[in-house]
């Protein structure tokens, strides 16, 4: 399997907790940045001939806040310059607010057919203090445009003053609005984010009762009928994520526009974080990266370990001694002794066990030893 990722780095104003690469200033930019994007994607076309993809997912920024000619004509150059698969998962990200039916019928006649919708929270007041552009209530009128199709939400956990009630009321708002997949993250603030000032002044939970939190939103969904197929990420059967399996699964993938990572032929690499560096290296037919680096030897091993241990799946042992030569369960003889009690071991398969999800990286440390 392997996937595409298509960056937009504009949104309508800045979350307080945005560490992404979306520029609210730089929209007037927007005609310029997809004439770039389009030929990015020819060029890493070229870069991927000979292979078949099965996922495309286009995020951000807000995807769904420019025009939609311009996410439409990204995914018309895709199928241009790639191979994608018979039945492709094809993913857009979108805001509440900036979405309306003309854009919803653009998005389904290109054949998008998944949707992952910021929600966060389904407060207003919570919402407001994030810098949301958005109510509670334009989530569900988004949801209503996309009725009956394939819909993921985000919920943030760790906001302030949160309570466990809070967050089952936010998930209940999520189903309400017909969602088969919540990804559920615990809010992390980052130094130069304004939400950074509010932790350093202890209003945010701490990581104890963020953990609280976590679980009540783990044990809700459970009882709702998601399944945590991965750490951050609950789905009724089916409706996992495909795209972001490929990355758990170590698959390959290719990125274009700002920021855009990719894992190909073993190397991972990523583009430049400033929309002008992007645009000037593409003008001149440069793919605009700024790191290279070719992951081999025992980092392949420890990353195919750590992105296994975060899923339900787990890692396939035989899969391990295909891709490495040898034997995972001689190789990690000490390790899996002194984790036992947090794995489950059936066959060739190892996991987490579900309960243990939360403290997987003290887990998957071990392995790094
Ligand atoms: S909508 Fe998403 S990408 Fe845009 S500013 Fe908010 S958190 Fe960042």
């Amino acid at each position: 399997m392997s996937g595409i990722y298509i960056h937009i780095p504009f949104c309508k104003s800045k979350c307080t907790y945005c560490d992404f690469a979306s520029y609210p200033k730089e929209v007037s930019k927007k005609e310029a940045y997809f004439a770039c994007l389009y030929r990015e994607i020819e060029g890493r076309g070229i870069q991927c001939r000979g292979k078949t993809f099965d996922t495309v997912y286009i995020g951000g920024g807000t995807p769904s806040f420019v025009p939609a000619k311009f996410i439409t004509g990204a995914l018309k150059q895709i199928r241009k310059c790639f191979t994608l698969s018979e039945n492709p998962e094809i993913t857009v990200e979108i805001n509440p607010g900036t979405l309306d039916r003309e854009k919803a019928e653009a998005y389904f006649d290109a054949g998008i057919n998944r949707f992952s919708i910021g929600l966060q929270t389904g407060y207003d007041e919570q919402l407001k203090r994030l810098n949301r552009i958005h109510t509670a209530k334009d989530f569900l009128l988004c949801c209503n445009l996309l009725k009956g199709r394939n819909i993921s939400a985000d919920i943030l956990i760790g906001l302030a003053d949160q309570t466990a009630e809070q967050v089952k009321k936010t998930i209940d708002l999520a189903l309400a609005g017909g969602v088969s997949h919540i990804s559920v993250y615990a809010l992390t603030p980052e130094p130069g984010t304004p939400i950074y000032t509010d932790y350093l002044n202890g209003a945010l939970p701490s990581d104890d009762e963020t953990a609280d939190l976590y679980d009540a939103a783990a044990n809700y969904l459970k009882e709702k009928g998601f399944y945590r197929y991965e750490v951050s990420n609950f789905a009724k059967k089916g409706f996992e994520s495909r795209h972001n399996l490929n990355y758990w699964r170590r698959g390959e993938y290719i990125g274009a526009g700002v920021s855009a990572s990719s894992f190909m032929d073993g190397r991972r690499f990523t583009n430049t974080y400033n929309i002008d560096e992007y645009m000037n290296a593409v003008i001149v037919n440069k793919f605009p990266e700024i790191s290279s680096e070719k992951i081999e030897g025992d980092d392949a091993e420890f990353e195919f370990i750590m992105l296994g241990l975060r899923t339900f799946e787990g890692i396939s042992a035989k899969k391990f001694s295909e891709l490495f030569g040898h034997d995972f369960f001689e190789k990690y003889k000490s390790q899996i002794a002194k984790k036992s009690a947090f794995l489950d071991i059936n066959g060739d398969n190892v996991r987490i066990k579900d309960k243990y999800l939360y403290v997987q990286n003290d887990i998957i440390l071990e392995f790094m030893r």
